[in-house]
């Protein structure tokens, strides 16, 4: 009797189910588990930016809709982070959207621009709110195989021309989810060209950008020449300031694009609690030392890991950037021995049943790579969101299990 809608038909299988579900069973089973599955940082938001909500909310003008399209001094404030971090220059009333969180900006954003048949150019892996907000728009998906022959990049030579004419969003994400991976100015020149030469608008997720070691800091798609008239760049205070429950991002770049967003935005909903937008005025302006704190920890976490895994005989690269490491599934699943690097993993590599056998063998939840598209198969990706003696431990079942 109730029919599903072809849209919610064509949505892409959610494959972390079967994972999902066995990890509630070990959980109801009492089972010690080590979960490395879940994108979301495990340490608390900051405290000055609890006790700004705390103070906002008690004023009872945070308590009415916000209507407008996000605080004017929210946008200010972002405006002011975008220039001391990118030196970027955005004007606050034209070309910056706060959003409630930026999930729902970038699956909102097809609907602004794509018709029936057109397509988006989405890398595969990705993070699966770009091909969910593509199909929910109507639009239809062609895949850029992230390789990691490619260093883990979309080869935009091998873009067919018909498919060219007929794109009209290219998503990229870097530093990347899944699988870690950076990119630097020049690959962000290739886009913005290509984009200008097919008339296609670039959507950057750069949810990830403060979170890098060793020193590196990534840049913003919008640091290149011609980036604001080629696209958008969207960004949140999710993962830098541990703040994923409070949802609060943004959309910043070219204001056509903006007020595009805006306009769907303003069908769908009523702006962002303006106690989280002042909260978010506390988040960004300051207390640097979070930052450092934050990567630091990441980076013990994510050392230990590394070390964990190539004393396993499991070789796998230090990622410079997010809180990730995208590792391959081995070979044999039953020995010790280390297993070869061939130039792509084999398809038939099973993360599913890889990732439920590290849960059933040594309780320890990863993610299966094929959970963020079919170039995924191959891989799993281990989240470094439990602490650094729970990741030394996590090592010591693997190293039982392999
Ligand atoms: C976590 C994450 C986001 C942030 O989402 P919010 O909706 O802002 O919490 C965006 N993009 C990627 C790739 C992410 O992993």
């Amino acid at each position: 009797m109730f029919n599903l809608s072809k849209k919610i038909q064509l949505l892409p299988p959610y494959l972390f189910l079967e994972i999902d579900k066995a990890k509630r069973k070990a959980r109801a089973e009492g089972r010690d588990i080590i979960d490395l599955g879940v994108g979301d940082p495990d340490q608390p938001t900051p405290t000055h930016i609890i006790e700004k909500l705390y103070q906002a909310a008690k004023d009872p003008a945070t308590h009415r809709y916000a209507l407008d399209q996000g605080m004017p001094v929210l946008r200010q404030a972002i405006a002011d982070w975008y220039k001391n971090r990118f030196n970027v220059e955005l004007n606050p009333e034209t070309e910056i959207l706060p959003l409630i969180g930026s999930k729902e900006g970038i699956a909102h954003l097809p609907l602004a621009f794509l018709n029936a048949g057109d397509y988006s150019l989405v890398p595969d892996p990705c993070y699966p709110p770009y091909k969910g907000g593509t199909i929910l728009a109507g639009g239809k998906l062609y895949l850029m195989p992230l390789l990691e022959s490619n260093v883990f990049l979309p080869d935009l030579k091998k873009i067919p021309i018909n498919i060219r004419r007929k794109a009209k969003l290219i998503y990229i994400n870097y530093p990347n989810n899944p699988t870690a991976a950076t990119a630097e100015k020049d690959f962000y020149q290739k886009v913005v060209k290509f984009a200008n030469k097919n008339k296609i608008i670039v959507v950057s997720d750069l949810a990830y950008s403060e979170i890098a070691y060793d020193g590196y800091r990534p840049s913003s798609f919008l640091e290149v020449e011609g980036a604001k008239e080629a696209g958008i760049e969207f960004h949140s205070l999710s993962k830098t300031y541990n703040m994923t429950g409070w949802r609060i991002g943004w959309a910043s770049g070219n204001a056509k694009l903006i007020s595009a967003l805006a306009k769907v935005k303003s069908n769908i909903d009523s702006g962002i609690f303006s106690a989280v937008q002042l909260a978010g005025i506390a988040a960004l302006g300051g207390r640097e030392g979070h930052i450092r704190n934050m990567c630091n920890l990441y980076q013990e976490r994510r050392d230990t890991l590394i070390n964990g895994l190539s004393s396993l005989g499991w070789q796998v690269k230090s990622p410079r950037a997010t809180f990730y490491v995208w590792v391959r599934v081995p070979k044999k699943l039953d020995t010790s021995t280390p297993f070869s690097v061939r130039d792509e993993p084999s398809r038939t590599a099973d993360s599913i049943k890889f990732s439920k056998l590290l849960l059933e063998k040594a309780n320890i939840v990863v993610t299966p790579g094929v959970g963020f598209g079919k170039y995924g198969e191959g891989y799993v990706r281990f989240a470094l969101t439990v602490d650094k003696e729970r990741i030394k431990e996590a090592v010591e079942r693997l190293r039982k299990v392999l």
